[in-house]
């Protein structure tokens, strides 16, 4: 029998993106802080609650611009979870610093924040959480630590849009935070992000660095006479044709973000007879929500992960494993002082993400649901 391919992920268009990069293109301004990035921003502040934001080419851009606005020196330490991408500590590792990697929890990948205090030195200047599958890490403690210590927060909510942390938006709890419009993720431009600033001592000197260490958002506004040099800082802000796209998935975010838990949700009902077997299914701890961004199990064994994969790609099913832990990674194993991190471990070689985008239909989630009880039925 041939069964259509049913792959990871499909780029979803809502309806207006080609419409509106096409009054992008037709308004004659296309470099960046247009009319729809102005729209992106305004969003994020007016509708969702955010202090300030700024549009980014990506989130590694904005992980970098908060490595910039914390000055992160040569020989400081930063605090983050193994079981990440690599974004997170080369934003760091590019200002100097050396990373400290924490274990990931029991429960799921998010890091242990028990396990950070005894991580802190001197030199420690900052903590990294990484909310996994978009479910927030525990904040609270997280902060607690950090405001004991004077250190920073910065969240990598890459994955984390549209959820929240006791009734807070994730990427509005840390000093900084950084999302992602890549097109793997909600909500997507292709490559894309954004720095949400929540520390209002960071606004002024975030926008400089955006723009090449210029103070050409100031002269936008009026506020100086005319711009020039007067920072350090990069490119960092996207054309308006980006911000058009992304202007069109923000407009249909209610739509997006429904139809990703609804898929979630049928995912994880009829899967969860499996957590009798040892396989473990997603867990939302009672202080998070599910933004619906990823459907993963993490299998018993290396090798069971393995055949499991191997089986559903023969049913022309795609599913993807995810991050090798950073710790041993060819880059980093040689710097890491050599603590053992078992549970970051264990979801690199454990852990398994289903096909979870808009256009996956009915029949094809129950394809894959069917291939997998089937896998662990014998
Ligand atoms: C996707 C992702 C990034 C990188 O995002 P880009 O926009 O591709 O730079 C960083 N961190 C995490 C946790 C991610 O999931």
């Amino acid at each position: 029998m041939h069964s259509t391919n049913i792959p990871f992920n499909k780029p979803y268009l809502s309806g207006n993106e080609t419409r509106y990069i096409e009054e992008a293109v037709l308004s004659g301004k296309i470099s960046g802080d247009g009319m729809f990035t102005k729209r992106c921003h305004q969003f994020f502040e007016q509708q969702l609650g955010f202090q300030k934001v700024l549009l980014t080419t990506s989130c590694t851009d904005a992980l970098e611009m908060a490595a910039l606005l914390l000055d992160i020196q040569p020989g400081d330490e930063v605090i983050m979870p193994a079981y990440t991408f690599v974004s997170t500590p080369n934003a760091f590792v590019l200002r100097g610093a050396h990373i400290v990697f924490a274990d990931s929890t029991a429960e799921n990948p998010n890091m242990d924040p028990a396990q950070i205090e005894a991580l802190i030195t001197p030199r420690t200047r900052a903590i990294v959480p990484v909310h996994y599958a978009g479910i927030a890490c525990d904040m609270d403690p997280i902060m607690a630590v950090a405001e004991r210590h004077g250190l920073f927060v910065v969240e990598d909510a890459a994955q984390a849009i549209d959820s929240f942390y006791k009734g807070r938006a994730l990427g509005t709890i840390g000093h900084l935070a950084a999302f992602s419009f890549h097109e793997t993720k909600n909500i997507i431009s292709g490559e894309g992000g954004m720095l949400a600033i929540n520390d209002a001592r960071f606004a002024g000197r975030a926008e400089i660095i955006r723009e090449k260490g210029t103070n050409r958002s100031s002269f936008f506004r009026g506020e100086v006479d005319k711009y020039g040099w007067v920072d350090q800082g990069s490119s960092f802000l996207p054309s308006d044709i980006i911000a058009a796209f992304l202007w069109a998935q923000l407009e249909n975010m209610q739509d997006i973000q429904a139809k990703r838990k609804a898929l979630w949700q049928h995912y994880y009902d009829a899967l969860a007879p499996l957590a009798e077997l040892g396989v473990q299914l997603p867990q939302v701890p009672d202080y998070a929500t599910n933004n619906g961004h990823m459907f993963y199990v993490a299998c018993r064994s290396l090798d069971e992960r393995t055949r499991l994969i191997e089986q559903l790609k023969g049913q022309a099913i795609n599913p993807v494993f995810h991050y090798l832990s950073l710790h041993t990674s060819p880059f980093y194993a040689e710097k890491h002082d050599g603590r053992a991190l078992p549970w970051s471990d264990h979801y690199t070689d454990c852990l398994i993400r289903l096909p979870l985008y808009y256009e996956l239909s009915e029949e094809q989630q129950n394809r894959v649901i069917k291939a997998i009880l089937e896998f662990y039925a014998h």
